[in-house]
């Protein structure tokens, strides 16, 4: 993706200085990708702006109610964009609000906060009532006049002109035979509480609470809550694709799959990321303050308070042992396993194989 997004900045003359990239890097991740302090994020931010129902929008929230009253997800908050003039005053507020903050705080993760710094764009842009050229246009014109920092505005066109086109290329090169890929072998059910929100983890309660209620949640806790609970579980990836087209307001195959299936459950063998997506729920715990919350404690992978991602992630590093010892990425993490005793390996898959029996799977 790195290259593909470098040529596509060359091409288009995106963020650019003569040949050079604007600031020299191409990239300021590093800069980026911070955790909120103990205090959380600053209550005094402006929310996103809303968008309250036009009458035709209450027309088919009414029809929806209707034919579909016993489908999950709730109407009650619907405020998204929904005409040209709409998504432009939300790109406007997210430029004049959001943007200077927004690849700080890109990854964090707090409860009962769901939009954080986040544009709420992608809807608009897959339903075309905004052209991503538009707006990559408009967050460069922030930097250059000053009003945001160039990490800022490098880090949000970068998941426009870089991951969306990528997914977008990913797709249609490899689609039809892509959505048939399981590289993991993986076969069990999903779990019902994808599908209810009713879970006593406190992460993926707040993730699929928040998605109910209003067909949102942000890319990391798409990857790293939702999707990285199914890729620990070992969910079939079929199942996890009909899940997340389900799920979100921003739903369209062509990007909802790729990132599904590639990124996040590492169906396609690697094609699209270069290593599963894997860790306990100590990660989790860094970037979030859901285990404050939590009866789970992620630093224990067994017994009566071990974090379901920890066990899950252990398991999950003896069930693909070889294929992450294969990989560069990942060698690292499976050395810790390999160092495991035999009781160690056995109390983990014991404790995982209880988990399974526990948490009943979706119909
Ligand atoms: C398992 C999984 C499923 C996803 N399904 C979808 C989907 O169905 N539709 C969808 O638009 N995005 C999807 N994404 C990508 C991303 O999570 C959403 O685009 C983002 O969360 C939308 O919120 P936002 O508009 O506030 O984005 P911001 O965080 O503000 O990002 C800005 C914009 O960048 C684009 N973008 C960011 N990351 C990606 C990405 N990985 N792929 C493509 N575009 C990206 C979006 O257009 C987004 O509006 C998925 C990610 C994962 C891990
Ligand atoms: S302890 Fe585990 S299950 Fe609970 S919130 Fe943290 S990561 Fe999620």
């Amino acid at each position: 993706m790195e290259f593909f997004y470098r040529e596509l900045r060359r091409q288009h003359r995106v963020l650019m200085e003569g040949d050079e990239p604007a600031g020299g890097a191409w990239n300021f991740d590093a800069e980026n990708r911070e955790a909120f302090g103990k205090d959380g994020p600053d209550p005094l931010r402006s929310p996103p702006r809303r968008f309250p129902p036009d009458a035709t929008t209450r027309q088919v929230l009414a029809l929806v109610e209707d034919h579909f009253a016993k489908h999950p997800g709730a109407l009650h908050d619907f405020d998204w964009p929904v005409t040209p003039t709409d998504a432009e005053l939300a790109l406007d507020d997210f430029l004049t609000h959001r943007l200077a903050e927004f690849g700080r705080w890109q990854d964090a993760m707090w409860t009962n906060e769901p939009w954080l710094f986040h544009s709420r764009l992608s809807a608009a842009l897959n339903l075309k009532l905004l052209n991503p050229r538009r707006v990559i246009a408009a967050a460069e014109k922030a930097f250059r006049s000053g009003r945001v920092p160039l990490p800022a505005a490098e880090g949000f066109i970068r998941q426009i002109l870089g991951w969306r086109e990528y997914v977008r290329g990913i797709y249609w090169r490899h689609m039809p035979g892509y959505i048939g890929r399981n590289a993991l072998g993986a076969q069990h059910a999903l779990p019902d509480f994808y599908w209810t929100g009713e879970t006593d983890m406190a992460c993926l309660r707040d993730a699929i609470g928040q998605t109910w209620r209003y067909g949102y949640a942000h890319h990391i806790q798409r990857l790293m809550v939702t999707g990285l609970f199914a890729l620990l579980w070992g969910a079939h990836p079929r199942r996890v694709h009909e899940w997340y087209l389900a799920a979100y307001v921003d739903a369209v195959e062509w990007v909802e799959l790729p990132n599904t299936l590639g990124m996040s459950q590492y169906a396609d063998g690697g094609l699209m990321a270069s290593k599963p997506y894997i860790a306990s729920g100590k990660y989790i715990q860094r970037m979030s303050n859901y285990c404050a919350g939590c009866r789970y404690d992620p630093a224990q992978r067994a017994g009566p308070r071990a974090c379901p991602f920890t066990t899950l992630y252990w398991d999950f590093l003896l069930r693909h042992e070889a294929l992450l010892a294969k990989n560069p990425r990942t060698v690292m993490q499976v050395r810790n396993a390999v160092r495991l005793t035999p009781s160690q390996r056995r109390e983990i898959t014991d404790h995982a194989a209880r988990l399974r029996a526990a948490i009943p799977a979706a119909t």
